[in-house]
């Protein structure tokens, strides 16, 4: 897989970082043509299409009008989530996060290298070439949020940054900070295109554009977006003979393209897309960045996942926005070949993607190291966006399952409980020795702390969807829903659990009269034992991995109450995962669990303890909850074995003793995950050894 001639975000900051300091700003002043253009706040529908959603209607992704789309997502605003699990985090998120990251930006010159292009800033151009793109994944961030509630303040500021922005495009469309000024006539050439990121940085400001519309209606951003692609971008690049090569370098651009169409309607955004999919043979692409890319060749020639983890995913995210919109069967079943690859040989048990650091990339087949774990932030993200999306085209319970296997575990880990560190990688085991500081508050390459933002704030969209015959039910916890069925009928549900400490789940439906219709309720992949009731009578079928469909006349006040035993398992791997062999890993519910150095008996060193296991599978844990404890949480204990003879004492190599070793019976503690490296920095593990008792 490595080459010389490939680049990973990490690596180019070393290789061209240094051009990029030593460049000088020249150009000023476009201002004076964009600034009639973009003065103001603008706010009003797009009127493109009379039967597109209302903006402030549209899902995360809006799926309303796509053909090939069995589910249709709510809106964010639609689901209130109350106090439990999430309600806490998201309001770290939108009240710490969002706006300390905003200082990060604009302190690390983020912003600065849009208000020099206009002379309100003397700062040089800083960061790496794809800098502009945490903006915009902040202003996605900030979009979510909003619907969730207005923030004035919040508000006031994302205009004003908007502003700023929208004030650097030129009048024939192009916006890009590291391409405008003295780097201009580098634009789109065929190397820039492959390691530039200038699409990329396109896409994400399409994307964050379209979730601040949603919130506010406000097309400022929208517009700039708009122009970009219809007055640079479509004019210069596509198959046509007179039009140039295009190519996604990295991919994200796919996905915003087609969510712009479904916002304003206009079908030329699905044919680039799609036309940026399939490749363009006109240009040789060395095989290495082909595979490292996951772009170049018809996204349909595809059999595994391999390159760069994040790219990978937009991709697929892409991909399956195209199949969504056009139903190219080709599309389905390179998806679905793709999707058994990274549940069958790439995924860790966490929904973190992207085994290896070098290149940031997918590893071999069962290539799954634990320290050396890269699975970043963004990669795991990626995941779940292109699970929500496999959800949407086939209504299929397995790829939500996914979808709460990364957002509880290898997303969440991402963040620090008080909302102010990020993981860039998230490994399932460590060891301080290494010196590696895992969270922290900025990074040169900040890709990952704005894309969790965005995650968390964009949560209530993924709750539900609607179907032509009902309602899906994805996610638990403390929530109520106030939309409404697809025939117009208005609805709500109302959620109370302690999901996911505990697996009872009382919902009350209450649409405005009755009505039949079909709910489909999500039985999670692990709750073999689930049983459901409405009105306290049993409903048969429920089974793990599946939803259960129950079409009935459902009238106002209706109770159905779902119960998950909240057992706890422990996990083998694949035996070809070598580092997981002979160790387990512990899951209770969608959590997966980890040990820390800190939680164990003094003296006791992680390096030498087993789980001990009895013929039961899983043996006997003791759950406990703890509220006090990292913003509360459930703990696991367990027996375990700790090695009389520390092995730090013993030769690198001796013979082979077929005596079980001597051991002492200690008890171990788990704690969720997510929650790691939030007190002091000490061991970790995912994949614990056992022994047999
Ligand atoms: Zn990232």
């Amino acid at each position: 897989m490595s080459s010389s001639r490939n680049f990973s975000r990490r690596q180019f900051l070393t290789t061209a970082a240094g051009s990029t300091a030593a460049s000088v700003l020249a150009r000023p002043a476009i201002a004076s043509a964009s600034a009639n253009l973009f003065g103001a706040t603008r706010s009003f529908d797009l009127g493109i299409s009379g039967d597109l959603l209302p903006w402030r209607d549209q899902g995360v992704i809006n799926t309303s009008r796509s053909p090939y789309a069995k589910l249709h997502g709510v809106p964010v605003h639609a689901v209130t989530i109350e106090e439990g699990f999430w309600y806490k985090r998201r309001k770290t998120n939108v009240e710490k996060s969002i706006p300390t990251m905003r200082e990060e930006l604009e302190s690390h010159g983020r912003m600065n290298n849009f208000r020099r292009l206009v002379g309100k800033s003397s700062a040089p151009q800083i960061g790496p070439y794809f800098s502009d793109s945490d903006i915009y994944k902040w202003i996605d961030a900030v979009g979510w949020a909003l619907q969730s509630g207005d923030r004035p303040e919040l508000h006031r500021i994302t205009d004003s940054m908007i502003h700023d922005v929208v004030a650097i495009q030129e009048p024939g469309g192009y916006l890009n900070t590291y391409y405008q000024g003295d780097r201009a006539s580098l634009r789109m050439s065929q190397h820039d295109q492959e390691v530039g990121h200038e699409m990329y940085c396109l896409g994400h400001m399409i994307q964050g554009a379209i979730a601040y519309y949603r919130a506010t209606g406000d097309t400022t951003l929208l517009d700039a977006g708009m122009k970009m692609v219809d007055g640079f971008v479509i004019p210069n690049y596509g198959p046509g003979p007179n039009q140039k090569p295009i190519i996604s370098g990295h991919p994200e651009i796919e996905m915003a393209l087609i969510e712009l169409y479904r916002t304003t309607g206009k079908k030329q955004y699905v044919d680039l897309a799609g036309h940026i999919l399939h490749g363009d043979d006109r240009w040789k692409i060395d095989p290495h960045r082909i595979v490292y890319m996951f772009c170049g060749v018809p996204f349909t020639t595809r059999t595994k996942l391999e390159g760069h983890a994040v790219r990978a995913m937009y991709a697929c995210c892409g991909a399956t926005d195209y199949y969504l919109e056009t139903g190219d069967p080709a599309y389905w079943k390179t998806l679905n070949t793709l999707w058994e690859d990274l549940t069958r040989r790439q995924m860790y048990v966490t929904g973190g993607v992207g085994a290896r650091a070098q290149w940031e990339a997918f590893g071999d087949p069962y290539e799954l190291p634990n320290a050396q774990a890269y699975g970043e932030s963004c990669a795991a993200i990626g995941n779940l966006m292109w699970n929500w999306r496999m959800l949407a085209a086939s209504g299929e319970a397995k790829f939500a399952d996914v979808v709460e296997r990364a957002l509880y575990n290898g997303i969440n880990s991402g963040m620090s409980l008080d909302g102010t560190t990020y993981c860039y990688r998230n490994p399932l085991a460590f060891d301080p020795s290494s010196g590696d500081k895992i969270r922290n508050p900025w990074y040169d390459v900040t890709c990952c702390p704005p894309n969790i933002e965005r995650t968390f704030s964009s949560l209530p969209g993924l709750f539900y969807s609607t179907s032509k015959d009902g309602l899906y039910v994805h996610l638990y916890d403390n929530s109520l829903l106030d939309w409404h069925l697809e025939d117009g009928t208005p609805i709500k549900v109302q959620q109370r659990t302690n999901y996911p400490w505990e697996g009872e789940v009382r919902m009350t439906v209450t649409p405005a009269n009755a009505r039949e219709f079909t709910l489909y309720v999500r039985i999670p992949w692990w709750a073999e034992a689930a049983s459901v009731a409405v009105n306290g009578k049993a409903q048969s079928g429920a089974r793990a991995g599946e939803y259960l469909a129950m079409r009935r006349n459902w009238k106002p006040g209706d109770v159905v109450s779902l119960n998950f035993p909240m057992t706890t398992e422990v996990l083998a791997a694949n035996p070809r995962v070598a580092e997981n062999r002979g160790r387990v890993a512990v899951r209770r519910g969608p959590i997966i669990y980890c040990m820390e150095q800190i939680d164990q008996p003094n003296g006791v060193s992680l390096a030498d303890v087993s789980l001990a296991l009895d013929s039961k599978s899983g043996g006997e844990f003791q759950s406990e909850y703890k509220p006090d404890l990292l913003d509360g949480i459930v703990v696991l204990h367990h027996r375990g074995g700790v090695l009389e003879t520390s092995s730090a004492t013993e030769a690198l190599y001796g013979p082979v003793s077929l005596a079980t070793p001597k051991t002492r019976q200690e008890n171990t503690t788990f704690i969720p995950y997510y929650v790691w490296a939030n007190r002091q920095s000490c061991a970790m593990e995912v994949w614990v050894p056992y022994m047999r008792t």
